[in-house]
This record gives C-alpha cells, structure tokens and sequence, in this order.
C-alpha cells in the first residue's frame, strides 16, 4: 500500500514545489513509483513538470469536485519514468469556496487518494501556501508531513501555527498523521545566518530534521522554467546531487535501503 505525505507549510517560498518535484523525480529514478498531486492553485508543480494548465479538463480540481470522475482518469505519466501526476488547473482557485458546500468537504480528497494509493509506493501532495480547505483536504487525506524550512532569519515564524494546525487536523479528521520529517532549504553554508538557522530548527524539530540539506543552487531555480525536474535539467549540480542525497536518506528512515 502506498504512503502519502503532504507537503505542507503555509508560508510561500519555502521551497514545497521544489522538494515535490525533486525528490519525486530521484525516487522514481531509484525505482520508486511515484504520484504527485498539485493541489496548489498556483500550479507550479504542473508547470514545473512542463506540463501546460490550459486544455486539461481532468485535473485536481474535478477530482475534489466532481463525484463522476475516477481518480485514476486523472492521472498523467510525465516524461520521467515511474513519476506520474494529477496536474493543477487554474480553476483549482475556486475550490476553496465551492468545497464550503459539498457533502464531506474535509474528506474529499481522502476518498480520492483511496481509491489510487495502492498503484504507488509514494503519493506526495503540493499544498498550497494557505490553511484553507485544500489544505486540510490533504492533510486529512495522507499518512505524514513533510515540513521545508528555509534557512532565512524567519524560519520559525509561523512554526507553531503550522503546528497547531496539523494537531486540529490529527484530532478531528486524521488521528495517525505524523510528521515524516523536516528539511532545510535554500541553505548558504557562507552565511553564520544559515549556519544558525539550522541549530535553531534542529532545537524544536529534533530528530525530525533530515541530516541532509538542500543549498541554495540556481540550478535549482532556472529548472522549472524548461518544465524539467533537476535530475534531467542538470543532473551533476549542486542542487541534483542534494536532492539524490536527501531521497536516499528518506528511503533508509523508511526502512528502504
Ligand atoms: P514554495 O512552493 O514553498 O512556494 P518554491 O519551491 O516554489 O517554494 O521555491 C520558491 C522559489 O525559490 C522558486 O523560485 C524556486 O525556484 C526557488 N528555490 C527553491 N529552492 C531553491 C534552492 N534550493 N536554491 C535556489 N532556489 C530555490
Ligand atoms: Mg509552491
């Protein structure tokens, strides 16, 4: 049976899209089957996997609103191997609102991912930057959390709201959900700032936070303007080669390697 994470913090710029696309795209080179759900209006994930959000008329969105369509008949195979999606269309904005009436509104997306998890090993979820419904709709819906900090000097700001709202969702709709771990990105090993940020996290989130850190890399940057994950953009950087280092110590925490 397949495990589902969200990635989840509700401050933007954190770096979610960039670990959903990248650490996706180094599991399923490793073999892993992967599907990854953007369920941000924004759609970078979608475009980041050079897919285009015009003309798509089975996305996300018609997955948590229409109760017609079957899961599966959303999904597209990307270009890399073992890396599927449910893309983001830009009617995703209006789901926030039109979910408030629906039977079940938390649980939509539960119900969904049921019916799919058990074709993946991995099922990971793009969230938004808000704690509205889509976000609670995958929090309800998957095993754990994996939490990007960035190594800025507001990196705690906000943690504990974060926090509060994974323990509201753990309580009333998702009482297994666990945190899978927390990773550091966008880390300048020149800066005492980064240096700090890492003790600071380290000393609320303890043996959560990946040993492994993610430095800034403009590769990493410029990659999803060519719609390619790192790994195909420019495999020999900086940022690829964190990126296989952190799915390598993602798969050995889960008892994989
Ligand atoms: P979020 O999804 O949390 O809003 P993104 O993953 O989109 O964050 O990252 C925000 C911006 O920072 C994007 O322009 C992205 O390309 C860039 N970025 C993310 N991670 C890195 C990194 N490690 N090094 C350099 N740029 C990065
Ligand atoms: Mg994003």
């Amino acid at each position: 049976m397949g495990k589902a994470i969200a990635i989840f913090n509700q401050k933007g710029g954190v770096g979610k899209t960039t670990t959903n696309i990248n650490l996706a795209a180094c599991l399923a080179l490793k073999g892993k089957k992967i599907l990854i759900l953007d369920i941000d209006p924004q759609g970078n994930t979608t475009s980041g996997m050079g897919i285009s959000k015009k003309g798509l008329d089975k996305t996300m969105y018609e997955v948590l609103i229409n109760d017609g369509l079957e899961p599966i008949d959303a999904i597209i195979p990307t270009r890399i191997k073992n890396l599927d999606i449910i893309p983001a269309s830009v009617q995703l904005a209006g789901a926030e609102i039109e979910l408030v009436q629906l039977e079940g509104r938390e649980k939509r997306l539960k119900k969904a991912l049921d019916k799919i998890k058990s074709q993946y090993d991995y099922i990971f979820i793009d969230c938004p930057p808000s704690l509205g419904l889509l976000t609670i709709n995958s929090l309800t819906a998957v095993d754990s959390v994996l939490i990007p900090i960035q190594c800025e000097f507001y990196a705690l700001e906000g943690v504990s709201q974060l926090m509060s709202t994974i323990e509201l969702v753990k309580k009333n709709m998702n009482t297994s959900l666990v945190i899978q771990g927390v990773i550091l990105s966008m880390f300048d090993g020149r800066t005492n700032l980064s240096i700090q940020v890492v003790e600071e996290v380290k000393k609320y989130f303890k043996e959560k936070v990946y040993t492994t850190v993610i430095p800034r890399n403009v590769r990493l940057a410029e990659a999803p303007s060519y719609g390619m994950p790192i790994t195909e953009y420019d495999p020999k950087s900086k940022g690829a080669e964190a990126y296989f280092e952190f799915a390598e110590e993602f798969l050995e925490l889960e008892g994989e390697n």
